[in-house]
């Protein structure tokens, strides 16, 4: 899929108005987090579930090549072969050669985010062959045209008569000649026509959830049984997966089985949970003849020793994304690329690079409701502002944004400038907005103002509304009735206005500038 992360801004402007978009993500959205809150209720160790799972995949990362032979060695026990794919072009290839040398003209493919991410069907398409997605959701996105808006439900944007359309036309020319308006019969005429497709496939391609060292076995999960036709129906079963999906143990996957249902779709377990280890054994009743995996790198070893490690730990959940406010603003296509919602904000300007995909870094209001839910405890706003200090450093920001900044960064290290400054700029907002407590529209934030009020400020401070409340616990410990910090405010108030009157209005302008800019460093950019 080429990227269009560097268009993440118009995109999301675009995104923002779109009234259908906005009804589609909210239902979505609404009925995930209310699902996994349930689940999450009902199961009083989930949070030592999160941190087992962290450990596990803290310990995988840090032993990855050793757990990677192991594995290796399972597979080729069990009649299985790795392939290692550096590049997305490797992995291309050897799924092609593959291909290739059993003759294949026919493929069918479970739901597979790596197989996105090395544009695997316009490659094998490009070679003449004919690919066809049997994961509903993606299934409908291969007959529109487009890359999936969310990691566990691709076609989470469309509505019902969107789909109905899609398979009307679509669907005609094998018979199918009438319009459906039900959910049900929707999905039974896909199942019909995708039947045939296992029947037909020289060659079932599917992603895997995770890898068993100890084992040699893969796991796929899916709500619609669309992995395991896919991987016991054709002659050649062709694992695509990245290198990060190895788990020590069959336990170890148990556990994060656990997590990634509960998170994923609020389920206690999904619908089906299956595991292939190596082609079909001489008393097996079905499977295929031959049983490839293709471990995909892509950038993932040096991310294990370059400041990003953590986010390997993702297991693909989705979890971020449905309880980000952003993601439920503008939906999966505005980050442009194979992964949106805060771990794609983390990993496309790590792919990519922050030339094309940074603005997907700023784009976060860092309110940290992904990293109180990702099951995997990984930081994403850590790695977020990770993102934005590289930027900022490599001058990749916009020269406004930098200059604010760096001038933000003097003052800050300069307190007895910065709280006199701050504190002045914060009284005059205080005062002139307290009538109506908010700014219809401003200068410089028009952004923000245009769809939505600023709250004024109360008028204070951080560190003024912290001074009080410290003098006043030491008042109630003392019964000291002095008040010497508000004096000393109002002291530095009077000079600054009465003194320094003739520079006042530079200073009220720098005030106001400052708290502009530090008001979008923590709100982030204006999407509603
Ligand atoms: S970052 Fe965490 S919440 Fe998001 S998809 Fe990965 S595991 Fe799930």
């Amino acid at each position: 899929m080429e990227p269009r992360s560097h268009d993440f801004k118009r995109r999301a402007a675009c995104a923002v108005v779109d009234e259908q978009l906005k009804e589609a993500l909210a239902k979505a959205q609404d009925g995930f987090v209310g699902k996994r809150a349930q689940v999450v209720e009902i199961l009083p160790e989930f949070e030592q579930l999160r941190e087992q799972g962290k450990i596990i995949g803290d310990h995988v990362l840090a032993n990855l090549d050793y757990y990677l032979e192991r594995y290796e060695a399972a597979v080729d026990k069990h009649g299985g072969q790795v392939h290692w794919a550096e590049t997305p072009e490797d992995a291309q290839n050897i799924v092609r050669n593959i291909c290739k040398r059993v003759d294949a003209k026919r493929v069918i493919k479970g739901k597979s985010m790596i197989s996105e991410e090395v544009a695997l069907n316009e490659a094998l398409e490009s070679y003449g062959l004919d690919v066809v997605e049997s994961d509903l959701g993606e299934y409908i996105l291969q007959l529109a045209k487009e890359p999936p808006s969310h990691i566990i439900t691709p076609a989470i944007h469309k509505t019902k008569a969107q789909i109905a359309e899609l398979f009307y036309n679509a669907h005609q020319k094998l018979g199918y000649d009438k319009k459906l308006d039900s959910v049900p019969d929707l999905v039974n005429e896909a199942r019909e026509v995708l039947r045939s497709r296992y029947l037909e496939a020289d060659v079932g391609i599917t992603g895997a959830n995770f890898l068993i060292a100890e084992t040699g076995s893969n796991i796929i999960v899916t709500n619609e049984g669309n992995g395991d036709l896919s991987c016991t129906l054709p002659r050649v079963h062709i694992v695509t997966a990245s290198i990060d999906k190895v788990v020590p143990t069959l336990d170890d996957a148990s556990a994060l089985l656990r997590l990634l249902a509960r998170s994923a779709t609020g389920q206690e377990f999904t619908s089906y949970t299956t595991l292939s280890t190596g082609p079909r054994r001489t008393a097996d009743l079905d499977g295929p003849e031959e049983y490839h995996v293709v471990l995909v790198d892509n950038g993932r070893s040096k991310m294990l020793a370059d400041g990003f490690r953590e986010m390997l730990r993702c297991i693909r959940c989705g979890a971020c994304m449905n309880h980000c406010p952003v993601y439920g603003a503008i939906g999966g296509h505005s980050y442009g690329w194979v992964y949106p919602g805060p771990m794609g904000s983390v990993l496309t300007p790590y792919f990519l690079g922050l030339k094309e995909a940074g603005d997907l870094a700023n784009a976060c209001t860092l309110n940290g409701r992904c990293a109180s839910i990702c099951p995997m405890k990984i930081p994403l706003p850590d790695l977020l502002r990770e993102h934005r200090r590289r930027q900022f450093e490599a001058k990749l920001a916009p020269k406004i944004a930098s200059f604010a900044l760096a001038s933000w960064g003097f003052l800050a290290k300069r307190p007895k400038l910065y709280q006199p400054l701050t504190a002045l700029g914060m009284r005059m907002m205080g005062m002139v907005g307290r009538r109506k407590g908010r700014f219809r529209s401003l200068p410089m934030v028009g952004g923000w103002t245009d769809t939505r009020d600023l709250p004024a400020p109360q008028g204070k401070t951080f560190h003024m509304a912290w001074r009080k409340r410290r003098m006043l616990t030491a008042k109630t410990k003392m019964g000291d009735q002095s008040d010497q910090g508000k004096g000393s405010e109002l002291r530095v108030f009077a000079f600054l206005t009465i003194i320094l009157a003739p520079i006042l209005s530079v200073v009220l302008v720098g005030g106001y500038g400052l708290f502009v800019w530090m008001f979008q460093l923590i709100a982030g950019p204006p999407i509603q």
